[in-house]
């Protein structure tokens, strides 16, 4: 048990969270903005060290911790909550195996709140199949070099460091792959245009290039040949959890302003408010009802992957799924339910729906993630390509 108690973390997450992150998330929206505001509080409030472990000096929570701090974050700013997500994530692949120097250079400055990280994956050859980099890795007598192109990399250029995954040599078996941690300023580093989503607009999502960027010898996470224990225990566990509980919170979010409009918004002919009509108490009453069954599944999904619990594989797949599915169909349907207000270009609601409609998009996608959890369930390879 953590000293510092979750409940603790999440009081001072959820005042943040109105005080600052709330009244900056339509500029962030509407200008593309990349939330350094919030995400500088959230590190002076101790928060960038909510997964590194108590012995490295940090808060030494786990997937539910990130989950709930994701969730509480997405309720207001979505943008946000990814970007805080990716650096924990970043932080926990740093964390998992962290040798003297590693420690020294990464995790003490994020505990202090100086340094921010993030997980840069996907590739434009291999899209969603994340776990197929081409990014090569050239073993040189003190270090690594790397060559190859990093896509929708979210914090890009912002960060100070990425935790990025690439081969030694072509056609490697699907999962295994090295990672490395590569300091934002390293030489041979170019980002491409700005990030220009439909949501997620405050992400700073950007392509890199790296050309023949050379890395010292502290740069390569765990041993050689250890990878796919990094993909299975840490990088897919912490990934999913970060996005299943931002999605949750996007999908919080919306109905909560749903039903804050229906309560105001009245009929001058009627005299009624739309919370007195006996149809849109209903959806009302259905959609809360698919949120939470959502949110039990990601809550268990967590706590299985915090125990190493028999469910935590498939768990954990699908939790991010169901968060998906929610938070798209609870956004779509309370746009509806604000009419036109909800429509207008900008509105809380379009924002929510633009937000929630990354949740299918982002890696592992929607139909990967199912897939993946029934060939797990049926003793089938997870990753054939
Ligand atoms: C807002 C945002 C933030 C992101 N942040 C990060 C980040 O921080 N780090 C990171 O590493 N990546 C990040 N990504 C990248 C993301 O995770 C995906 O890798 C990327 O969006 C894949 O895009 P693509 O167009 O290349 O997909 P494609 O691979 O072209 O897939 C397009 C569609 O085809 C489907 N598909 C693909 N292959 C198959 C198949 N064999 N069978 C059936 N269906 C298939 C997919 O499910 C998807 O629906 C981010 C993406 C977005 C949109």
């Amino acid at each position: 048990m953590p000293a510092r108690p979750l409940d603790d973390v999440l009081l001072e997450l959820q005042e943040l969270a109105l005080a600052t992150v709330a009244p900056q998330a339509q500029r962030i929206d509407q200008a593309g903005e990349w939330p350094e505001t919030s995400l500088r509080a959230l590190q002076k409030a101790g928060m960038g060290g909510l997964v590194v472990p108590e012995e490295k000096g940090g808060l030494g929570h786990g997937l539910y911790g990130l989950m709930r701090a994701c969730e509480t974050l997405g309720q207001h700013c979505a943008s946000t909550a990814m970007c805080y997500g990716m650096h924990a994530v970043g932080s926990a692949v740093i964390a998992a195996k962290a040798t003297r120097e590693q420690t020294q250079l990464y995790l003490e400055p994020i505990v202090r709140g100086r340094h921010l990280t993030t997980l840069a994956l996907s590739e434009p050859g291999s899209g969603s199949h994340f776990y197929l980099p081409e990014m090569r890795i050239e073993r040189l007598a003190r270090g690594y070099r790397l060559d190859g192109t990093k896509s929708f990399v979210t914090n890009g250029s912002h960060a100070d460091s990425y935790v990025m995954s690439g081969v030694s040599e072509a056609g490697a078996t699907p999962g295994v792959f090295s990672m490395l941690v590569v300091p934002g300023d390293s030489p041979g580093m170019e980002w491409s245009a700005e990030w220009q989503g439909s949501g997620m607009r405050g992400n700073s999502s950007r392509n890199v290039d790296l050309r023949g960027v050379e890395l010292g010898p502290h740069a390569l996470l765990g041993e050689e040949g250890e990878q796919a224990w990094y993909v299975f225990n840490v990088v897919t566990p912490f990934f999913l959890t970060a996005m299943a509980g931002t999605y949750l919170g996007v999908a919080q979010g919306a109905l909560d302003e749903t039903r804050q409009h229906l309560q105001t918004r009245r009929h001058a002919h009627s005299g009624q408010t739309l919370a007195q009509s006996a149809l849109l108490q209903h959806r009302i009453g259905s959609l809360w009802g698919m949120l939470e069954r959502a949110r039990r599944l990601c809550y268990y999904a967590a706590e299985q992957g915090d125990s190493h619990g028999p469910d935590a594989m498939p768990a954990i797949l699908s939790s991010k799924a169901e968060a998906a599915d929610a938070a798209v169909t609870i956004a779509n349907e309370c746009l509806t339910l604000a009419g036109g207000i909800g429509y207008a270009r900008g509105s809380r609601f379009d924002r929510h729906l633009r937000d929630a409609r990354a949740a299918h998009v982002m890696a592992p996608t929607t139909d990967l993630l199912r897939t993946w959890a029934g060939r797990w369930l049926l003793g089938e390879p997870l990753l054939s390509g």
